[in-house]
């Protein structure tokens, strides 16, 4: 199993780089769209609640002025009216006329008239009639000019009218108008106490006629910021600073530490003393911007659903590129491994992957017949080595035996002849046990020359070696000396017996043979016995020499072995 195949996914690997690049872009482009979207979507759609919220509150507000403006002109006309002005207050006309008010308006829950003192000389129902109201605000404006009062909890009233039935205390705005005569002195004053939830109905309305969406509260709040309207949220929530926004609306943080997108519009009544109210429209920010993050939440969470699939697309694609890479370096692997026939990529469309292969597959293949060039050129280097060598060891073989032989009779020449007796000297003078020398000569071999020819003689030498070899010992020494004469060493431990045998048996096997063409032929043979007198190789070999001699004076074709040093030959 090669080290290269990157058959499963691996973090590190060409194809898990690209998966994670397309699914890393893919994810970053698409979130950022996402996010992008959303942030847009969720400006615009504040903006429209925005607006919406403004027109909500407008429609209000004017529709409040409008209501307040409409009452307090009620009161005004009615303050004017001949059969008040004329008096007397306690007229029953009067009384009429104040019903048909009630009857028009049936958000005033008291009505009536007070003397120029204070105190209630008619009212619908007879309320408060007979009481004193002159210290009351109302009252004391009432007698100067036109008024409508700020919102307040009934004081007087409160025991006298049935309780509300939401459990709210009983609230009211207040309306006067002073009664004058023809030459305009005080009469009295005219008053009137309209529901507050007359007012709180007429917002409520206009919310309705607008539409509203979910969260969305309506508020009425005073000139500093107290909260008239709904009841829930007196003294709970307070708009300090107001909407400070050139835009109609405002994210505000109130007094729940809840964002609301908060719009605000003041009711202008165009009445006397303008009362500085304010209506506020208010949605929590969440729910104003739910749709959008909404929105934005889709498009995230297609941005990650995309992603997913963008890599489960790029996984296959990046494998045709990672592929064809992987097979290269397997490719490389197996020429560096000498393993099989390295396959290259085929089926890959990228021109760069193919132009690569191509180029290794020529790369490899000169690689290799370079190295097939070099091997070949190393093997015949190494044969020929191998085939001088053994030429040189051959030619010193030949070189050895050349130096050592003779050429004529194979047999060792008189050189190693010498230094093998050398040899054998030092070794009995070391042993004490002596060897034996024999020095063959033929016999009138001149005459066999003459007679036969040269050629001839040369094959009786050869024939004569043959027959020393074949009757010595393959441990003995066999030389030929020179001309016509040989030695023969006899290995160690030799007695003069042994060696006169071995050269009797010698000189008779000679005898014994026939030469070819020239018949019988004999040798003289000179013998010693190895004696530690014996100084040198030339001092022995002369003893021999001596008792060839006398071989071949005492009459030829016989043995003659040599005295010990220092005798005479017997
Ligand atoms: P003897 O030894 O019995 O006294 O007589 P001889 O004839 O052998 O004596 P001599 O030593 O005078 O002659 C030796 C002869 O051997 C002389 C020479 O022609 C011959 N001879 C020496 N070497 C060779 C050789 O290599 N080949 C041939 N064919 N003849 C050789
Ligand atoms: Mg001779
Ligand atoms: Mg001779």
């Amino acid at each position: 199993m090669s080290v290269y195949k990157l058959k499963k996914f691996h973090i590190h690997s060409l194809r898990g780089r690209l998966t994670l690049w397309f699914v890393g872009l893919a994810l970053l482009t698409l979130l950022s769209v996402g996010l992008y979207v959303g942030q847009l979507a969720t400006q615009q759609r504040a903006a429209s609640v925005g607006q919406a919220l403004h027109a909500t509150a407008t429609a209000a507000a004017q529709l409040m002025g409008a209501s307040l403006r409409e009452r307090e002109l009620d009161i005004a006309l009615l303050s004017q009216e001949l059969h008040v002005t004329r008096g007397p207050l306690d007229h029953p006309d009067l009384l009429q006329s104040l019903q048909l008010r009630r009857q028009a308006r049936n958000e005033l829950v008291w009505l009536g008239v007070v003397d120029a003192n204070g105190t209630v000389i008619q009212a619908i129902d007879g309320l408060l009639q007979g009481q004193s109201v002159a210290k009351r605000p109302w009252f004391v404006a009432g007698k100067e000019r036109v008024f409508t009062g700020d919102v307040h909890e009934a004081l007087l009233l409160a025991k006298l009218l049935p309780a509300n039935t939401s459990g709210e205390p009983l609230r009211f705005i207040d309306f006067a108008a002073p009664i004058r005569g023809r030459d305009g002195q005080l009469l009295g004053v005219v008053g009137a106490h309209a529901s507050w939830s007359w007012v709180t109905d007429t917002v409520q309305a206009a919310v309705q006629q607008t539409g509203r969406s979910a969260g969305t509260q309506i508020l009425i709040v005073d000139r500093q910021g107290a909260v008239l309207y709904p009841q829930t949220l007196v003294d709970q929530a307070r708009l300090k600073n107001g909407v400070a926004n050139p835009l109609p609306y405002a994210t505000v943080t109130w007094d729940d530490g809840r964002d609301y997108l908060t719009s605000e519009v003041v009711v202008d009544a165009q009445t006397d003393n303008n009362l500085g109210w304010r209506i506020v429209v208010r949605q929590p920010l969440d729910d104003a911007l739910a749709p959008a993050h909404a929105l934005r939440n889709r498009l995230i969470g297609l941005g990650v659903v995309a992603a997913i699939l963008f890599g489960l697309l790029a996984l296959p694609l990046a494998h045709t590129v990672s592929q064809p890479i992987e097979e290269l370096a397997e490719a490389a692997h197996r020429v560096e491994q000498r393993v099989g026939e390295p396959q290259y990529p085929q089926s890959t469309r990228l021109l760069e992957v193919l132009q690569l292969g191509q180029s290794m597959r020529s790369m490899t293949a000169s690689l290799l017949a370079r190295e097939q060039e070099l091997e070949t050129l190393n093997l015949t280097l190494e044969a020929q080595v191998l085939q001088r060598t053994h030429a040189l060891a051959a030619a010193n073989q030949e070189l050895e035996r050349l130096a050592t032989h003779d050429a004529l009779t194979g047999l060792h020449n008189r050189r190693h002849c010498d230094e093998r007796v050398a040899e054998c000297m030092a070794i009995s003078q070391r042993t004490g046990h002596a060897f034996a020398l024999l020095i063959l000569d033929a016999d009138h071999f001149k005459r066999i020359n003459d007679r036969f020819g040269h050629a001839t003689g040369d094959a009786v030498l050869q024939q004569l070696a043959e027959v020393l070899r074949a009757h010595t010992r393959t441990t003995d020494l066999v030389a030929r000396y020179g001309g016509e004469e040989f030695v023969v060493v006899l290995s160690q431990n030799q007695t003069t017996e042994a060696v006169a045998l071995v050269a009797e048996k010698i000189r008779a096997a000679v005898e014994a043979t026939v030469f070819p063409e020239v018949g019988h032929a004999t040798v003289s043979i000179g013998t010693c016995m190895w004696a530690p007198a014996d100084r040198s190789v030339a001092a022995l070999v002369h003893r021999a020499d001596v008792a060839l001699y006398q071989a071949k004076h005492n009459g030829r074709n016989r043995v003659v072995a040599a005295p010990p040093p220092g005798l005479a030959p017997t």
